[in-house]
């Protein structure tokens, strides 16, 4: 691995939403590449039993034989679970179906929700710059590791009517979370995603969300653009399978503003909110 000489620790981002089809995973992917465009060195970690971020980046079946189930589960080192992908600087740690069940599997061990920690104290992370975890649709306990390996939470939100519902009870478990078992967790900001500018629905959800949630919303609002939905079937980011589209260049510039919030290139921001 590259990077032996560099012993800072990469900042952890969690996405996290517990509602389904909001734009984790192609966040993940798209975000991950455009950080890796930028010259990050970028983790992604598929916390989601569906393995939607692994298929989306091109990792067949043959190639999860060391998984993110293995890092909870088996204490299975993380250089192993650790695959490149086709983009340059960006890697991913795979997931399987197993991970279904690990709710159940760890229910009664006392060391359950830090078990994604525990994995991510390993030499080899100083290789990345950024870990990005895609969390699943739901405040279980894959998505309670997240919280608690993570240094911030990413929350993709999708603009529709119940949009700010949903968010106060993830940033109520941010906020648990940070009390019991993680202080320095932040909410690192929330992006608003599938946005449509011809709905006036879209632009009455934004105008509440920023009057509700202020500078921890990004100035970036990712549109919905087909490409981006289009790309996972190919095995690739959209920064490969159409680098102009709207999709790809709305990613760029989120993670242009994200490298700022984290004072990578830029002024330092991060809400506790
Ligand atoms: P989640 O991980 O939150 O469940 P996904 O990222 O898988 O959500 O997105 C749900 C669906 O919406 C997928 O089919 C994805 O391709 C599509 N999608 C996500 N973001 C966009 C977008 N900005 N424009 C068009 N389609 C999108
Ligand atoms: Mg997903």
């Amino acid at each position: 691995m590259s990077g032996v000489s560099d012993t800072r620790s990469p900042r952890i981002l969690a996405i996290a939403n517990q509602k389904g089809g909001v734009g984790k995973t192609t966040t993940t992917i798209n975000l991950g590449a455009a950080l890796a465009a930028l010259g990050e060195r970028v983790l992604l970690i598929d916390m989601d039993p569906q393995g939607n971020a692994s298929t989306g980046l091109g990792i067949d079946r043959s190639q999860r034989d060391v998984s993110s189930y293995d890092l909870l589960m088996r204490q299975d080192d993380l250089p192993s679970a650790i695959r490149p992908t086709r983009f340059d600087r960006l890697s991913i740690v795979p997931a399987t179906s197993d991970l279904s069940s690990v709710d159940i599997e760890l229910a009664g061990e006392r060391d359950r929700i830090g078990r994604l920690q525990a994995a991510l104290h390993d030499d080899a992370i100083r290789g990345f710059d950024i870990v990005l975890l895609d969390c699943p649709p739901s405040l279980n306990l894959l998505t309670v590791n997240g919280l608690v390996a993570a240094d911030g939470v990413l929350v993709p939100l999708q603009c529709e009517f119940f949009a700010l519902e949903g968010i106060s009870q993830l940033l109520r478990s941010v906020g648990e979370v940070r009390a019991s078992s993680n202080p320095r967790l932040v909410t690192q900001g929330i992006v608003l995603t599938m946005y449509d500018q011809r709905n006036n629905l879209t632009a009455d959800v934004e105008n509440d969300v920023r009057e509700t949630l202020g500078d921890l919303v990004f100035r970036t609002v990712i549109p919905r653009n087909v490409r981006l939905s289009e790309a996972p079937s190919h095995g690739v980011p959209v920064l490969i399978y159409d680098p102009r589209s709207s999709g790809s260049l709305a990613y760029i510039e989120l993670a242009r503003e994200l490298r700022q919030r984290l004072g990578r290139g830029g002024s330092a921001k991060g809400d506790r909110a």
